[in-house]
């Protein structure tokens, strides 16, 4: 491998630009050329490529949002977009390809590495529903995002005496639920992965008023339905009147946190470190602490496994 490049694709998530930064200048490390792919594969397809320097990716390792942009891209989920990607990089002397992204942007970068341009993906998005990483880039900071939020919320809703319901993103995976849940102390997390019965949240945040106490949370992952549903099933049930936010796409903005911007590094720099021992149609995690790469075809055919132990910690704290 002599020529990489570098795209972002699918939904942004923060330290997506942290781990461009390591890709290109890991890649300069090792005397490679390195070019940034603007918007995704619709980037790739109008051949909008840039030659990166190491002063390209100045600044920017504090940044959300991604410098390279990113887009969704109907043509590229043909095989002739695909070929035409392929032999779009392959003009340009390109023959390694990092993809940065979700699951749908991965199973792009495998086509590609069956075209024969070594490719590999690093998980970027706020989700954390990809299998075979322990973390995605961009979860710790969406997870803190909503921490923060229910601090704030708590400070009002005691002097209120409220319950909130708090709806948050994650699409099928309920780890940014349960994650923030767990370190804010809400008293219930539904997540699309553990069914619940919204008679027994009820009658729980009766009790629990009438025992004293002064504010109850309900985290709902937004794949389990929207918090307005909950609230009302709430309150036809036990006439609590529980306020809904809604944190929305404030959870994929911001400074990423270190966290992130150290995955971010780690796996920008390993990927680039893999390409060139010749490794492609891999995905790049972090498995207990250590960096791990994965067939993409096993990793989009695989179901993230869920955290019952967390999950069942957070439900026996919040009594
Ligand atoms: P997120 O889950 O964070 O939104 P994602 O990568 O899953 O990210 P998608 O919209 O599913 O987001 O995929 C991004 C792009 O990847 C698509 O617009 C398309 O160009 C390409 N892509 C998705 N699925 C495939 C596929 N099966 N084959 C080839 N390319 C694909």
């Amino acid at each position: 491998v002599k020529s990489i490049a570098v795209l972002t694709s699918g939904g942004d998530s923060q330290g997506m630009n942290a781990a461009v930064r390591s890709v290109v200048r890991s890649a300069l490390y090792h005397g490679l050329e390195v070019y940034g792919v603007q918007r995704g594969y619709q980037g790739l397809l109008n051949n909008d490529l840039r030659q990166m320097d190491l002063r390209s990716v100045g600044d920017i390792i504090q940044r959300g949002g991604t410098i390279l942009q990113t887009a969704r891209c109907k043509e590229f989920l043909t095989p002739e977009g695909q070929q035409r990607g392929a032999d779009i990089l392959r003009e340009r002397g390109i023959d390694g390809l990092v993809v940065i992204g979700g699951d749908g942007s991965y199973q792009g970068a495998n086509k590609l590495s069956k075209l024969g341009i070594k490719t590999m993906g690093l998980p970027g998005t706020i989700d954390n529903d990809i299998p075979f990483t322990d973390y995605t880039i961009g979860f710790d900071t969406a997870v803190s995002i909503v921490v923060d939020a229910i601090n704030k919320l708590r400070d009002t809703m005691t002097s209120h005496e409220r319950s909130s319901v708090v709806e948050v993103m994650g699409r099928h995976c309920g780890d940014i639920a349960l994650y923030a849940g767990l370190a804010s102390g809400a008293e219930t997390i539904l997540v699309p992965e553990v069914p619940f019965d919204l008679d027994l949240v009820a009658r729980r945040m009766q009790e629990n008023f009438q025992s004293g106490k002064r504010h109850s949370i309900i985290l709902v992952a937004e794949g389990v339905g929207s918090g307005e549903d909950i609230a009302q099933g709430i309150t036809q049930r036990n006439g609590i009147e529980p306020r809904v936010t809604v944190l929305g796409h404030i959870q994929r903005g911001g400074s990423p946190t270190h966290n992130d911007r150290i995955l971010a590094s780690q796996l920008g720099d390993f990927a680039v470190r893999k390409l060139m021992e010749g490794d492609s149609g891999k995905a790049c995690g972090i498995v207990n602490g250590e960096l791990t790469v994965t067939d993409i075809d096993k990793v989009v055919n695989t179901k993230k496994p869920f955290n019952m132990d967390m999950y069942n910690l957070a439900s026996r704290l919040s009594l």
